[in-house]
Formats: C-alpha cells, sequence, structure tokens
C-alpha cells in the first residue's frame, strides 16, 4: 500500500468556507450520522486511538476537519448529522458549511458514507445516496460499521439486500466494517488509496 496511514496528521479544522483547506490534489470526504462511527472508523483506518475525536455532546462538532495522509492527499471529516434535538438554524448552518464544501471541490475523488449496520439506511442516509446520484462523477462507499455487533451472517445478509437496493446506483460500493474487530479495516484502505491515486 502506497499511503502511511498511520502517519495522518490533522491539517486543520474548517469552521467556515474561507477556512477549507487548499482544493489542490485528492481527497475522500467521511458523512455519517451521528454516533454511526465516523470518528472511529477514521481512527482505526489510521490506525490510531485519538486522531479523530467524536464530540461528547453529540452534534455539537460543526467543523469540517482535514487530515493529510501524505502530500496533497486527505481524508476529511464533516460533521455528523441528524439529531432531532439539534435547532434547526444550526441544521441550516449544518448545511450551509456542507454546501460551502462540496462546490467546485475539484479535489473530491469519493464520498465514504459510514453507517450503524443495525439501522443500515437512515433518511439523511438515503438523501445524500440521492443527492450523489445527481453528482454523475462522485463514488459513494458504503461502510457497513459496527457489523461485530450483528454477527457474521447476519451481517452478510445485510450487505446483501443493501447491494441489491442499490444495484442501479452507478458509482455505489459497500462493505462491512468493524472499528472494535478490525474487520473491513484492509479492504477501506485500499478503496482510500484507489480514489486518492485517481485524477479527476
Ligand atoms: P461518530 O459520532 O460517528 O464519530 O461515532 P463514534 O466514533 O464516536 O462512535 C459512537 C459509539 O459507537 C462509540 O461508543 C464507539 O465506541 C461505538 N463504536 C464505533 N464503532 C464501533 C464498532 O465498529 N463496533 C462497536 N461495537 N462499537 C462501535
Amino acid at each position: 500500500m502506497k499511503y502511511q496511514f498511520s502517519n495522518a496528521r490533522l491539517l486543520l479544522n474548517a469552521g467556515d468556507k474561507r477556512a477549507l483547506a487548499e482544493d489542490v490534489g485528492g481527497e475522500v470526504v467521511f458523512a455519517g450520522r451521528s454516533n454511526a462511527g465516523k470518528s472511529s472508523v477514521i481512527n482505526k483506518l489510521c490506525m490510531r486511538k485519538n486522531l479523530a475525536k467524536s464530540s461528547k455532546t453529540p452534534g455539537c462538532t460543526r467543523t469540517i476537519k482535514f487530515y493529510e495522509l501524505a502530500h496533497a492527499r486527505r481524508l476529511v471529516d464533516l460533521p455528523g448529522y441528524g439529531f432531532a434535538r439539534q435547532a434547526h438554524n444550526r441544521r441550516q448552518k449544518w448545511n450551509l458549511l456542507i454546501d460551502d464544501y462540496f462546490r467546485d471541490r475539484n479535489s473530491l475523488r469519493c464520498l465514504f458514507l459510514i453507517v450503524d449496520i443495525r439501522r443500515q439506511l437512515m433518511e439523511m442516509d438515503w438523501q445524500l445516496v440521492e443527492w450523489k446520484t445527481r453528482m454523475a462523477s462522485l463514488p459513494l462507499h458504503i461502510i457497513l460499521n459496527k457489523a461485530d455487533l450483528v454477527g457474521a451472517g447476519k451481517a452478510r445478509t445485510i450487505l446483501k439486500k443493501l447491494a441489491a437496493e442499490l444495484a442501479d446506483h452507478k458509482d455505489i460500493s459497500l462493505q462491512l466494517f468493524s472499528a472494535v474487530s478490525g474487520l473491513g479495516a484492509d479492504q477501506a484502505r485500499h478503496v482510500l488509496a484507489h480514489h486518492l491515486e485517481r485524477t479527476a
């Protein structure tokens, strides 16, 4: 593998569009409902305990974090979404920052969507899938996290069912993952590396 994932470092923490990382090279963005395990997945992929930290107060991290994996190669950590308690103006702010990020992001190569396998895809996740299909050239890779909590047989069944549901969508791939056992980590690193190397 070309990338030394354990060398990932926090490059910057952007609270608004002026602070986004320079749009050069290649990057893969991570999104997911709060508590799906996005921080744990990023930590597992980078073989680190605390590179990505999820906020103790769900839904309170309103920044986009950029991790540099190698020169001009980044992982991007979006704020988690989907907490009903969140005030409307907070949600709007989430949308604005995310919109700003996705607008004309030349270096963006792939969207990693982290979901809790027990909940599968929820409304916001489906919205992202729908939205993605309109962004013709952006591949989507779905990480069914917490596979350790459902058992191997059930995990495979869910994977198959979802793959069938998504069969009509182009450029969508999916896999099982566990941030606890490490299941799927190598596979996910390969997918990441592949996209980071892809030219636009
Ligand atoms: P985030 O809000 O999406 O960043 O989620 P976190 O990474 O903070 O994880 C939310 C909770 O799920 C934490 O208690 C984690 O320890 C737990 N968790 C995350 N991934 C896994 C996993 O693969 N298996 C299990 N059993 N628990 C997980």
